[in-house]
């Protein structure tokens, strides 16, 4: 059990952190709840309605005045609270996601990202008479495919933004992230039906060519740098075994953590798709969308948001060797951001597993939920209160190294 409201936080505004810290610890019940009902409820990308709805609604009640939908997207949320001493302090955007993972549910934790979010937000608006500037709550969907956030950046909402804090849960803790370039490939083979029997000479398999393409992709793993990636599933395989397959489908997604490459990559892919293609006599159709970019984490950020963590005894295990991508990568590239990950399951728990999801609404998940909602309010809080510091973070952003 963490001891949310026994630690002494870091300086400095120890008190107002404290203060926070007691705002979350208040809230714990509706925080909770927010947790536990979006992972009973799980909806994938674009789809979480409910989520969306009930995170709106715990804004509104804490003094947010909330968009939802915002901009495009129907389940994205800007709420805003504007500080009591006015002028023109900073606006921190503190995020969430909500969505899930089809076939498997709350799998990656984004519940208790939902419900830390909500609580660094309530807890900043309990001081909020003492606060410049603006809390920003940008509730972000499809971080699982899609990159929702990018969406949102095109639609201005991220406009005016300082910072952009989160948190992320994990099998370890850590602030900084590294994750991988990323887009989702559909490929989709167009052949020709027949008898697969009587005369299969009249027809077209579009099986075999996805199967052939699977097989090049296999045989190119050999030659990709250790952290490039590619990997997929098939959707649609075939209808029955008496007829060739006239129509099939595959979902891939390609990585790499040097956008350089990754250009090259996707660019190999394609000619994998229409080499499946011309050694069948299929035709192939192959869309890209959702990119996701490679990270720029803010050091000025990391520092602050490491140092807070240290005072609750939890220490920064360093970077992650097994990355994946999110689209907050995105983000980092708008404004100062960092991509903080805590550990709510034991290590070597993989991500995106029954294990995981389980975990997500576990007793240790719920003490970490709140934590890391402690620890996003008590971040924005110094941003709030020390223009040097916001200044310090934009230096940061505008000539890294
Ligand atoms: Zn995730
Ligand atoms: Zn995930």
């Amino acid at each position: 059990m963490l001891a949310l409201t026994a630690a002494r936080p870091a300086a400095p505004y120890e008190d107002a952190k404290t203060r926070l810290a007691e705002a979350v610890e208040a809230d714990r019940d509706e925080i909770l709840d927010l947790s536990h009902r979006i992972h009973a409820d799980p909806e994938p990308a674009f789809e979480e309605h409910h989520a969306s709805t009930w995170v709106a609604e715990v804004l509104a009640r804490h003094g947010f005045i909330v968009e939802h939908p915002a901009g495009s997207l129907a389940t994205a949320i800007r709420a805003t609270r504007r500080g009591g001493l006015g002028g023109d302090g900073p606006r921190i955007g503190i995020l969430a996601e909500y969505d899930a993972l089809p076939g498997l549910g709350h799998g990656c934790g984004h519940n208790t990202m939902a419900a830390s979010g909500v609580g660094a937000a309530i807890a900043l608006a309990s001081l909020a008479d003492e606060l410049p500037g603006e809390i920003v709550f940008l509730g972000t969907p499809a971080e699982e495919r899609g990159s929702g956030k990018q969406i949102m950046i095109d639609d201005g909402l991220f406009d005016g933004l300082d910072a952009a804090l989160l948190y992320h849960p994990c099998d370890r803790s850590h602030v900084e992230s590294f994750p991988l370039a990323s887009e989702d490939v559909d490929v989709v083979f167009s052949g020709l039906q027949s008898h697969a029997s009587s005369d299969p000479w009249r027809g077209k398999n579009a099986l075999d060519a996805l199967i052939l393409l699977f097989t090049s992709v296999g045989l190119w793993r050999q030659g990709l740098r250790p952290n490039a990636r590619v990997h997929g599933i098939i959707r649609e395989g075939g209808t029955a075994a008496n007829i060739i397959p006239d129509r099939t489908s595959a979902w891939f997604m390609i990585r790499s953590d040097d956008e350089g490459e990754y250009q090259t990559m996707r660019a190999r892919f394609r000619a994998l798709c229409d080499a499946a293609a011309l050694a069948t006599d299929t035709t192939v159709e192959v869309t890209f969308s959702g990119g996701a970019r490679t990270m720029r984490n803010n050091r000025v950020l990391v520092e602050r948001f490491r140092a807070n963590m240290a005072a609750y005894g939890i220490e920064d295990e360093g970077d992650d060797p097994n990355a994946g991508s999110t689209d907050m990568a995105n983000v980092s590239r708008v404004c100062p951001t960092i991509h903080p990950d805590l550990a709510i399951a034991p290590p070597g728990t993989p991500g995106h597993s029954i294990l995981f999801r389980d975990a997500a609404v576990s007793p240790r998940a719920d003490e970490v939920t709140l934590l890391a909602a402690a620890l996003v309010a008590q971040t924005a809080f110094e941003l709030f209160s020390d223009p040097a510091l916001v200044a310090a973070a934009w230096r940061e952003f505008r000539s890294p190294d």
